[in-house]
């Protein structure tokens, strides 16, 4: 199959490049890698290419892969959770009762299930079932940011592709091919700062309009704070996070992550912007678990400022 439209990773379109499609692929994939890594894109090449009824799968042209790109095809099934709750057993079961109806059009059914690294130990096993005995023409692609956190037996049912952040060269190739219309410095910025995270690379240039330009704003502002040696101008920066939106705050989170790794790399306070890195990414973790922008404001200050 051809994957060329996924950026970087080598290793891994060495590895499908040698796989014919359709039903030359496994039933049931483990995807991971971290948020805007390219999760979504390799998922749905698989998809295309398992549906596809051209000759070079996944062609692209054909009925069925444009309806894969599109979001449309009847036989390709996303699941997420409840907001920011994985999905649940009760989801997983009713997955189960769908497999066993046949596909609409194509051969195969696909589901794609988002977080599979966060499901509980139930929904896992439940999935595990359905993966050991669902029809023969289901096939399941898990998505996960942590493969590690996903059940050592649902993942020897699985073929695992584990994606890796992409080099500046390759996000640049990717995103000229992406956004013929954008300015090759708009580009080479983008692929310089989403740090091998494309996923960032496209939000940032097709939200670069104000909200994005304000986040980048607050989030400057917060790094700032954050790097300098005075507590109580850190805890006034930090109640910004107080009044983002539930949507707003993990984009906010990853804008500052980005800022401090940025900075970082270009030579600031190393020790304290990588401390400062770590706790954003633990944050993060929080905000998904619920925790309250008032509490996450307050880690960040102690954090910073008692590291022990
Ligand atoms: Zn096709």
């Amino acid at each position: 199959m051809d994957i060329s439209a996924l950026a970087g990773n080598p290793r891994l379109k060495e590895l499908l490049s040698q796989r014919e499609g359709g039903r030359g692929l496994s039933h049931a994939y483990l995807i991971s890698g971290p948020v805007g890594s390219g999760r979504h894109t390799l998922a749905r090449l698989l998809a295309q290419a398992m549906l596809c009824q051209g000759a070079n799968k996944p062609c692209g042209q054909c009925g069925p892969c444009k309806k894969v790109a599109a979001g449309i095809h009847p036989d390709v099934i996303i699941a997420a959770g409840d907001g920011d709750k994985p999905i649940s057993v009760d989801q997983v079961r009713s997955l189960r009762a769908d497999a066993y109806v046949r596909p609409n059009e194509g051969e195969r059914k696909i589901y794609l299930l988002e977080g599979a690294d966060r499901m509980n130990a139930a929904a896992q096993n439940a999935m595990l079932k359905l993966l050991e005995e669902g029809p023969e023409y289901a096939a399941f692609l898990l998505l996960a940011e942590n493969a590690g956190a996903v059940l050592q037996t649902v993942r020897s049912r699985c073929e695992e592709l584990s994606l890796t952040p992409v080099n500046p060269k390759e996000a640049l190739t990717w995103l000229e091919g992406r956004f013929p219309q954008k300015s090759r410095e708009e580009l080479q910025k983008a692929a310089l700062d989403c740090q091998g995270l494309l996923g960032r690379a496209v939000e940032a240039l097709e939200g670069g309009g104000e909200a994005s330009r304000e986040r980048s704003a607050l989030a400057r502002r917060l790094c700032d704070a954050m790097t300098g040696t005075d507590e109580a101008v850190l805890f006034e920066a930090s109640m910004v996070l107080d009044k983002l939106g539930k949507e707003e705050l993990p984009r906010f989170l990853d804008e500052l992550e980005v800022q401090l790794g940025t900075r970082a790399a270009q030579g600031g306070d190393r020790k304290r912007l990588l401390q400062g890195v770590e706790l954003v990414r633990t944050l993060r973790g929080a905000a998904r678990l619920n925790a309250n922008p008032g509490q996450l404001a307050g880690w960040l200050c102690a954090g910073m400022f008692c590291p022990d």
